[in-house]
């Protein structure tokens, strides 16, 4: 927890990191609001704290709330920026929405953030052995903010000089390129569902991190993408908890922190202290990072027999039930519950979200009765892999002392998607790029975002949305929304996943849109940030400990987004 903290506010900042609770970025965007690196908009926009549901909207109004966007037009750079874009990017391909491989499908450099960073971090003097059991990691397996964390914590504890490993399943999906040294370390058989599964347990590095592959020889983890195989996820995550476990008896190996994350992993805490402690595992602890609890691993009492566990044990209040099921036939298990009752310590991943969750949702009674183990701690960004100055994905790299590689970006990323430079000669003032990069989900304020969308319009500013839609309806309602827009010179919806396309969009952005119902923690308002882009965020969880509302004029060193 110490450790996860630490990694949330470091401790040497490099000067051109725009991080959370940095004096800098505050300084740095009024700056940007002020001066000449950023041309003026005249039109205003600005967020209305608007009544209605009690939920934020874009409007157009005059005020003194003024977002300038930066000069994207290349016949508007100014003469200097024009120079030097000519001599430092005179190779640079402009894309264009034609282009047979789209811009963010080209080669592009490949990248190893494992020698980035800061390099005068202190170590520790208490340094530990810790295992990150989790179902996602950045880059090779991520699917949202779970999978940049668990890459975050584990490299800033190994520059703090803590031995650190990730267990991940070993994905079909996975791409091997992206993984260094992998080998083979051994074959040995896990239990599962009255047998004992081969399996095959692989090492390799990852971004400068050692990660142990579980890869058992039945169907689990097999398809196109991390979540949603033809397989049973809760089960294949039943004895992926259990095969970490086995693979460290097996293994020798006595941790000091087990390290686990959200529903997935749930079962692992109540497999160790019933099972593996008794048997060789005595030294390590268990701690839970709780990132969103929207999904509380529902489980029969007969799913979690298939483990090895007598699922029967757990169904009581003090344990795991349900507590929603009870007096229901049959009553589930809620492996997120029994997590929290199991674990040494609990984390959630910000004050606010730790404040909410104890006062709302079925769980918080649970959260009470754990209270003096639970804990809210900041997320945080790493600051090499979300680095505007170094990352290998931008067209031009930029710092805050130095922003025309941001012109660049945008201007780069406006031409591949076809939206309109033309509006510009017609406008002296160029137009603000809103950027919206977020799973397509309920959570997210869908509502919201498609407002934004019309609003952003109205105003004639631009608005890329990147963003995958798991339910089938968003889907369909959003892809109508990319066709109806397709060919206008305004708004783009991108129906899909891009790692590459997300740091260009982040680079590009005038404007980052985070308008969440709610929200734990929220990673797409800080890389915005670092990356000079200005976050309208809806006061919730996370996000109301990281913006700071330009309008509120009582905490004036930290205001930095609305
Ligand atoms: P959550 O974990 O709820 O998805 P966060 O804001 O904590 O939300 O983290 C989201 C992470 O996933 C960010 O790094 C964001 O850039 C990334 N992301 C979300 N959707 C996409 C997408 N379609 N393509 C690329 N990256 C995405």
């Amino acid at each position: 927890m110490i450790l996860q903290s630490c990694f949330s506010q470091p401790t040497s900042t490099p000067r051109n990191c725009f991080s959370i609770n940095n004096p800098f970025l505050a300084s740095h965007l009024k700056r940007s609001f002020k001066n000449c690196c950023f041309c003026s908009f005249e039109k205003r926009i600005l967020i209305l704290k608007h009544d209605l549901h009690n939920e934020y909207c874009l409007k157009s109004i005059s005020s003194n709330f003024k977002i300038r966007a930066l000069e994207s037009d290349a016949g508007q750079l100014d003469e200097a920026t024009a120079e030097r874009t000519k001599s430092d990017y005179g190779d640079l391909v402009w894309p264009s929405p034609i282009d047979e491989i789209p811009f963010w499908n080209r080669e592009l450099p490949s990248w190893d953030i494992s020698s980035e960073g800061p390099v005068d971090i202190q170590k520790d003097s208490d340094l530990m052995h810790i295992v990150h059991v989790t179902a996602e990691m950045a880059p090779i397996a991520k699917v949202g903010g779970l999978g940049d964390v668990v890459t975050g914590l584990a490299r800033a504890c190994l520059t703090r000089g803590h031995k650190v490993d990730v267990f991940l399943p070993f994905y079909e999906c996975i791409n091997k390129q992206h993984i260094k040294e992998l080998a083979l370390t051994s074959t040995y058989n896990s239990f599962y569902d009255g047998s004992w599964v081969a399996t095959n347990v692989y090492r390799g590095v990852v971004s400068g991190i050692p990660v142990v592959f579980i890869e058992p020889s039945n169907q689990f983890f097999k398809g196109q993408s991390v979540y949603g195989g033809s397989y049973n996820e809760l089960e294949a995550y039943l004895f992926f908890s259990r095969a970490c476990l086995e693979w460290l008896q097996v293994s020798g190996t006595q941790p000091d922190i087990i390290h686990v994350h959200e529903w997935q992993t749930g079962s692992l805490p109540l497999l160790y202290w019933d099972m593996y402690h008794y048997l060789s595992l005595k030294k390590p602890r268990i701690v839970l990072t709780i990132h969103n609890m929207e999904h509380y691993g529902e489980c029969r009492q007969e799913q979690l027999s298939k483990c090895g566990l007598d699922g029967s044990m757990y169904a009581n209040e003090e344990k795991a039930v349900d507590d929603r099921t009870i007096g229901h036939n049959p009553e589930r298990l809620s492996l997120l519950k029994g997590s929290i009752v199991y674990s040494n310590a609990i984390v959630t991943v910000s004050p606010t979200y730790l404040k909410e969750t104890l006062c709302s949702g079925w769980l918080a009674g649970t959260l009470i009765r754990h209270r003096d183990k639970y804990f809210g701690i900041l997320n945080g960004i790493d600051a090499a892999m979300w680095n505007p100055a170094t990352d290998a994905y931008l067209p031009a790299k930029f710092d805050a002392n130095n922003v025309e590689g941001k012109k660049i970006c945008k201007l780069y990323v406006q031409r591949g998607l076809g939206l309109a430079s033309e509006v510009h000669s017609r406008n002296p003032d160029t137009v603000p790029l809103v950027v919206c990069i977020s799973r397509l989900v309920a959570q997210k304020g869908l509502h919201l975002i498609t407002n934004a969308i019309r609003y952003v319009e109205e105003l004639g500013g631009q608005m890329v949305i990147l963003g995958k839609a798991p339910d089938g309806r968003v889907e369909s309602e959003f892809r109508g929304l990319a066709e109806l827009h397709s060919k206008g010179s305004s708004i783009r919806i991108l129906l899909m996943y891009s790692e590459e396309l997300s740091h260009m969009l982040y680079a590009a952005a005038d404007i980052v849109l985070v308008p969440s119902i709610y929200e734990p923690c929220g990673l797409a308002q800080m890389i915005g940030m670092r990356y000079g882009a200005v976050p309208i965020v809806r006061k919730t969880g996370g996000l109301a400990d990281t913006v700071f509302d330009m309008d509120d004029q009582s905490q004036p060193e930290l205001m930095n987004g609305t």
